[in-house]
């Protein structure tokens, strides 16, 4: 079978890394969640107290970002620190399109995201994925959803955690996070030429990747 790349990108919570998670499972790829290392960046800012990007930089070299598999589900690594849940926290999140706009923090992340697929088959969700990181991509796919659908969701998923939430609140903050990153002047949120426009608003899970690994697999 044939090594492929699968680029998913679009907004925030349109869906991309649940139904990316699914995808590479079920075709045997390698899984890279590239919103998670942004993430991971600005939580060292905030640790750290510093938007010196060198110093993020220097800090992650000497702390890597790890990926494995725990018991719910991938888990994310800075040195031997388990941040999976942190880096989800609501101070994270409104910090860090900040972050993700620097430069030098793009390029150490793309140079990282690059080298990791070269390691086989592989889907990425985030952003640039189809326009900068694999502008070579086998299929890419631009995935979206209404504003309210997605908060919606977000709001369900944070109450089945025990996260108290509020949904307009959150609307306004999706909606935010969307702008922040679609007008930054590095790689901003946009779908490549040669991706495919999905809109996930009313559809189940399901029927995405049904979407996607039928495509996929005429690729393979
Ligand atoms: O996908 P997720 O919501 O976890 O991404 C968090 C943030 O990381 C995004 O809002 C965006 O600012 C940044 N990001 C990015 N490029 C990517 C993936 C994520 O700029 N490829």
């Amino acid at each position: 079978m044939k090594k492929i790349q699968i680029a998913i990108d679009g907004p925030a919570s349109s869906g991309k890394s649940t139904v990316a998670k699914i995808i590479a499972r079920n075709l045997g790829l390698i899984y890279l969640d590239t919103g998670a290392m942004y993430r991971v960046a600005t939580l060292v800012a905030l640790q750290e107290k510093t938007e010196d990007a060198s110093k993020i930089i220097q800090f992650i070299e000497n702390h890597p970002i790890s990926f494995a598999n725990g018991k719910n589900g991938q888990e994310v690594l800075v040195g031997l620190d388990n941040v999976t849940e942190v880096i989800r926290t609501n101070e994270v999140t409104n910090a860090v399109s900040k972050i993700s706009a620097m430069v030098e923090i793009r390029e150490f992340m793309v140079a990282e995201q690059q080298r990791i697929a070269q390691k086989g088959g592989i889907i990425m969700d985030g952003r640039d994925i189809g326009t900068v990181v694999l502008p070579q991509a086998n299929l890419k796919i631009f995935l979206v959803a209404s504003v309210d659908e997605r908060a919606e969701r977000r709001y369900k998923e944070n109450l089945s955690k025990g996260i108290p939430t509020d949904l307009e609140r959150l609307k306004v903050e999706i909606a935010e996070r969307d702008r922040k990153d679609s007008t930054r002047v590095v790689s901003p949120l946009k779908q490549a030429e040669d991706a495919i426009l999905l809109d996930s608003t009313g559809k189940t899970i399901k029927e995405i990747v049904q979407f996607i690994e039928e495509k996929a697999k005429k690729l393979m």
